[in-house]
């Protein structure tokens, strides 16, 4: 405990700045970022431990600031995970490059709200500047509508949004102003293997459950089925299609599966919460062939790009559209010249300025480095399915085309084991998943800092923990 908690001065400070503070934030982050790479992986506490360390009973009378940050920094240390390590393969999660930490720690120092372009210019020319070279980059067109989220979910809502106005709106209904109900239905058509969070979005828009085409065996969704069910019906349709299946790293058919959608009308989005930015690099973007011709894309930064928590990226070529569906004003035709202002392209109205950090990432890497850094993260993936496939007794499920592994062991209960003992282990943290009827143990390599030396690592201690399952350790 700190002394000047005991003192008897009035608690909360009044006084506009307080440059101890921070650097009390700021060694804490210190010794955080220099621990990271080899702390163990999982947190040791549990969420009841943390309610208890944290206190649950609102204080009377507060204390100083710099005793808050204290209690926070170590009564929390043991629950946390480290995410950021560069040999944390779970869900699909990126880790922090250092200068979109650096970034972001000013968006929260600076605080603009990021509504409007002739209020906050500062921020939201960073903001648009990183839409254009985010545009650039992925290959997508330009003057395309672009607006950061919290993330893939809510830009895929908002993306969807758009979608749904404007199919509706092309078979006569105005949704603006109608509503929903006593219009046609829309037809929201989506792959086998298409991200929970879709039929989230789905949910949100009141599209009702979507309708589900099969898919192979990597997860792709089949064409000809697609082709087949947009025949078998008619009216206003929304397909959805996926660069980067979150088990197997597979693209679907964009380029032939959006031309049959189009033959039909129907609007074409694509889910690349990570996968989009396969398109980032020459080598791998034959992947994501097609990708340009669809009308919406949603992805995130906060996965492959490594910015800190929270940001996603909504991009719909048609900006009248968006404006129609998110703009408060419903202005369904902009005049020349006017420029969407960043809350028309979001769900959100009020919100920090969440794109800055992408612009300090892109700054800073250049169009070389953002190709280097997908390819790292490709080669180690590739690194890791070599290694682990040559274990004995190891299968690797998925054709590794980008940054993802599904591998099992014979059968599902040693498959758990051997993610039980990694989490055990906490050098390396992969996670238990089932695709196609099997569990599988899940490497998704999205860290900057995962290269082949930590993919060599990884296999290591996978190797390890295969001996202590085998030995019956687990
Ligand atoms: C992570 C992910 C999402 C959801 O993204 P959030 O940023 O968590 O909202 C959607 N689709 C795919 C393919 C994903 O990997």
């Amino acid at each position: 405990m700190l002394e000047r908690s005991d003192e008897a001065e009035p608690a909360p400070s009044l006084r506009p700045h307080d440059p101890g503070l921070l650097d009390l934030a700021r060694r804490h982050a210190d010794a955080w970022l220099a621990a990271l790479p080899e702390r163990p992986i999982p947190p040791r506490a549990t969420i009841d431990e943390m309610l208890d360390a944290l206190g649950r009973d609102l204080p009377e009378r507060g204390e100083p600031a710099d005793a808050v940050i204290e209690r926070l920094t170590e009564r929390i240390e043991p629950g946390l995970m480290a995410m950021g390590s560069p040999r944390f393969y779970g869900w699909v999660i990126g880790g922090t490059q250092p200068v979109a930490l650096a970034a972001d720690w000013l968006v929260s120092t600076w605080d603009q709200n990021t509504v409007l372009r002739s209020v906050t210019p500062g921020v939201i020319a960073a903001e648009e500047i990183a839409g254009d070279w985010v545009l650039d980059l992925l290959g997508l067109p330009a003057g395309s509508s672009v607006g950061f989220t919290t993330g893939a979910t809510t830009a895929q809502t908002a993306s969807l949004a758009a979608a749904r106005e404007e199919v509706l709106r092309r078979a006569g209904w105005d949704s603006a102003r109608q509503g929903l109900a006593g219009g046609p239905r829309v037809r929201f058509i989506v792959g086998e293997e298409r991200h929970g969070t879709v039929d989230l979005a789905g949910r949100y828009l009141g599209l009702g459950e979507p309708t589900i085409v099969p898919s192979d065996d990597q997860g792709r969704i089949r064409v000809d089925a697609l082709r087949a069910e947009l025949a078998a019906g008619e009216g206003p349709a929304i397909v959805l299609l996926q660069a980067g299946n979150i088990h197997s790293g597979a693209f679907d058919d964009l380029g032939s599966a959006t031309q049959v959608a189009h033959e039909s009308g129907a609007w074409v989005h694509v889910d690349g919460a990570f996968g989009l930015w396969a398109a980032a690099s020459p080598r791998l973007r034959h992947l994501a062939t097609g990708l340009e011709q669809a009308d919406s894309w949603s992805t995130d930064a906060h996965k492959t790009l490594s910015v800190p928590y929270d940001c996603g990226i909504a991009i719909v070529r048609d900006v009248n559209a968006v404006a129609g569906a998110l703009s408060m004003h419903a202005s369904y035709l902009q005049a020349d010249g006017v420029v969407a202002d960043p809350h028309d392209k979001v769900l959100e109205l009020s919100r920090r300025a969440r794109g800055v950090p992408t612009w300090a990432v892109l700054r800073h890497l250049g169009r070389q480095g953002v190709a280097d850094l997908i390819e790292r993260l490709a080669d180690a993936a590739r690194l890791i399915a070599e290694g682990v496939g040559a274990l004995p007794g190891v299968e690797v499920l998925n054709d590794v085309v980008f940054t993802q592994v599904c591998l099992a062991l014979e059968d599902d209960a040693a498959t758990e084991a051997l993610s039980a003992r990694l989490w055990a282990d906490g050098e390396v943290l992969a996670m238990t998943s089932r695709w196609h009827d099997r569990a599988v143990v899940r490497f998704s390599v999205s860290n900057w800092g995962t290269d082949a030396a930590q993919a060599r690592r990884t296999v290591a201690a996978v190797d390890r923990a295969l001996a202590a399952v085998r030995a019956g350790g687990a």
